[in-house]
């Protein structure tokens, strides 16, 4: 099964994004359809479509979007007031694109706890 997703095109420039910071292992972007004054997506080049399939060679890569994330964060000046870095897993975690991404979301207060529970009819 191919690993390729919308996120291998934007990589390969195949479609268009707007592209906020790029090195040797990952990629961030704005969010098509943002959550927050700021939403970024932070994605390894390496496709790995969910968090359950890291392997033990994926640490230094996985690690990296964290290193990214507080990089942009003080770049765009909002790593004093803060922000939040979240990454779904499969369904009940509302992944929808299987090429792990961390969404990077700042300019204004987060709500806790982060779900709307969807009630049963
Ligand atoms: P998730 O639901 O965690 O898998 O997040 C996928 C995210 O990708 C959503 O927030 C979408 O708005 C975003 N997205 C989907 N397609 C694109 C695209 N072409 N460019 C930028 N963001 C996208």
């Amino acid at each position: 099964m191919s690993n390729e997703t919308i996120f291998t095109k934007i990589i390969n420039r195949e479609i268009p994004a707007d592209i906020v910071y790029e090195d040797e292992l990952s990629l961030a972007f704005k969010d098509i359809n943002p959550q927050a004054p700021t939403h970024l997506l932070i994605i390894p080049k390496q496709p790995i479509a969910t968090i359950n399939d890291i392997t033990e060679t994926d640490r230094e890569v996985v690690g990296h979007l964290h290193f990214v994330a507080g990089k942009i964060a003080k770049e765009l000046g909002v790593d004093a007031q803060g922000y939040r870095v979240v990454m779904n897993c499969n369904e009940y975690g509302g992944q929808t694109v299987f090429h792990i991404h961390l969404h990077f979301l700042a300019g204004k207060p987060m709500g806790w706890p982060p779900y709307t529970e969807k009630l049963k009819a």
